[in-house]
């Protein structure tokens, strides 16, 4: 399965924002883009006009990377958004957020969303008592998430789930943190997506 395999850090240099893509270092000083706010390579600090299509363009980047999609994929996202009912720009960040990687990220059991694609393609987690090991999977109201039986001996797994103390969870998720389960209370809406994407910019792109 394709997937962006460079350098992390220098995706939030070119978005000029932080996309939080490695996990604690995002949240120490060792963050690259907090030392060095300016897009990468010899023109990085210049300055440019950035005309209509470079901001559209530029949004469109910052979601795929955000949630780990490759630009195939990512237009399949869009296709299906704007066959469903209502905004277009809000469904494609809903169903992004309701690509099963993404809820092991945010219920605290992976580190990053790449790091949560990882742990999923290993098989750590189990879909309503199912093993399951498609990153990609868009979770339902209902869905119950958890850590297989095997996977729990793990350090890494151990290590996460003892770090479920200080996490804060979105409220479409109801976290047992002893269990290390996850319940989908109801669907994610774009209210529940606090980065701030302008969706509209994404949908003019795709609608020239
Ligand atoms: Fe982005 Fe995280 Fe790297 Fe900072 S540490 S530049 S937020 S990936």
């Amino acid at each position: 399965m394709a997937r962006y395999t460079g350098p992390a850090c220098k995706l939030c240099r070119r978005e000029n924002t932080k996309l939080f893509l490695k996990g604690e270092r995002c949240l120490s000083g060792k963050c690259s883009f907090e030392r060095r706010s300016f897009a990468p390579g010899q023109h990085g600090t210049a300055r440019k006009k950035v005309e209509e299509y470079g901001l559209q363009l530029r949004e469109k980047q910052k979601a795929k990377r955000y949630y780990g999609v490759l630009e195939n994929q990512f237009h399949n996202y869009f296709l299906k958004a704007d066959r469903m009912e209502g905004m277009t720009g809000e469904n494609l960040l809903v169903l992004l957020e309701r690509r099963l990687d993404n809820v092991i990220y945010r219920m605290g059991m992976a580190e990053s969303r790449n790091d949560a694609r990882q742990l999923v393609l290993h098989g750590h987690f189990t879909l309503n008592g199912k093993k399951v090991t498609i990153p990609s999977l868009l979770i339902k109201a209902g869905d119950v998430i958890t850590v297989r039986e095997a996977s729990r001996s793990s350090s890494k797994i151990k290590g996460l789930i003892e770090d479920l103390d200080s996490r804060i969870f979105p409220k479409w998720l109801d976290v047992d943190k002893n269990t290390a389960t996850a319940k989908v209370t109801a669907l994610p809406t774009r209210e529940d997506i606090e980065f701030p994407f302008e969706e509209h910019l994404i949908v003019e792109l795709y609608s020239k």
